[in-house]
């Protein structure tokens, strides 16, 4: 691995040559938007906000895909830049619901945040929105399809284990959107309610169930905590208000783990200090159920003398 040296905003910067401009930029303390982008996700460049000027180029680049070269010389909020940005954020908004002033995730979705830094406003218009299909089958995540912006981060994230894959995209063009299986609900899917795909969705459209309506995000304070259900610690982060555990959230799988209901489940009874009742998946139902079960504490005496045997 080699080192190469570029501009960015006028900065030089001396960086290794397998990074991206969006990288180098990050080194700067240079922030560039970007909705599709997870640093732990296979890159797509779907969303295009992350585009920049780079010198001697007619086209705008995206910053997540484009390598950075010796020499290099980048503009990433140039007035062609700042320019598409604000249409590309226009054409979403223009497809979403004007909801921020009761949606959950206000305060830290990513649409929001760009709109506001790049002062695009919902605008009134005569054309049609994304569809309304809210989906409540699942006590353990809400999800609303007409806050989708389609950047398929969480069909990504759910397609790294290779057992799940429950999420795909369905339909094409103004129709298209994120579906569970063959269109079921979350509860009929075989999804596990690792909620991996809650994590890293940037807007309202996945929402943690258990960790919300507990405040608005700048009345809570969030805490890293490492999972102890198993060796690997997948991070989850406590959430709370007035000194008190108000809820729980997945946040990041460890290193060879997928993450996983029973060690967030694990991680609210440690330390919650309001918990939720357990649920379980029962023949494609969710059901209410015992904290024994759901931690499959069960006839644990039992599981221990069988595994002990089958050792000696
Ligand atoms: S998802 Fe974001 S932009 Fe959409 S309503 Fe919620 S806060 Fe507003
Ligand atoms: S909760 Fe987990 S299994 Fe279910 S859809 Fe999301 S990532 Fe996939
Ligand atoms: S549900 Fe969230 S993560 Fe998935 S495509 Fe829509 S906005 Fe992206």
């Amino acid at each position: 691995m080699g080192y190469v040296t570029l501009m960015i905003d006028d900065q030089k910067v001396t960086v290794a040559d397998n990074l991206t401009v969006l990288q180098a930029a990050e080194k700067l303390g240079i922030e560039i938007p970007a909705l599709c982008y997870d640093p732990e996700l296979e890159i797509v460049s779907s969303c295009r906000l992350c585009i920049v000027d780079i010198k001697g180029n007619p086209k705008l680049q995206t910053s997540c895909s484009t390598p950075v070269s010796e020499g290099m010389v980048v503009y990433t909020e140039s007035e062609k830049v700042i320019k598409m940005r604000k249409t590309i954020l226009q054409l979403l908004l223009d497809n979403h619901p004007n909801d921020c002033l009761t949606c959950q995730k206000a305060g830290e979705c990513l649409l929001q945040k760009y709109a506001y830094r790049y002062d695009v406003k919902f605008r009134e218009h005569s054309g049609e929105r994304r569809k309304e299909i809210i989906d409540t089958s699942s006590p353990y995540i809400l999800r609303d399809g007409s806050k989708c912006i389609l950047c398929g981060k969480c069909v990504r994230t759910c397609a790294e284990v290779s057992d799940r894959q429950v999420l795909s995209f369905a339909e094409r063009g103004f129709d298209t959107r994120i579906v569970a299986d063959a269109d079921f609900s979350l509860e009929e899917s075989k999804c596990v309610s690792c909620n991996r795909c809650v994590a890293v969705c940037p807007t309202g459209a996945l929402i943690d169930r258990r960790a919300s309506f507990k405040g608005r995000v700048w009345e809570l304070d969030a805490k890293d905590v490492k999972c102890k259900s198993c060796d690997y610690g997948c991070d989850f982060e406590v959430i709370k208000r007035d000194k008190k555990s108000v809820g729980v959230r997945a946040k990041k799988p460890g290193e060879g783990r997928p993450l996983c209901l029973k060690g967030r489940l694990t991680t609210e009874l440690l330390y919650n200090d309001n918990i939720d009742k357990p649920y379980k998946k029962q023949d494609g139902r969710f059901i209410e159920t015992s904290w024994n079960d759901a931690l499959e504490l069960t006839d644990i005496i039992e599981k221990i003398d069988l595994f002990e045997r089958k050792k000696v």
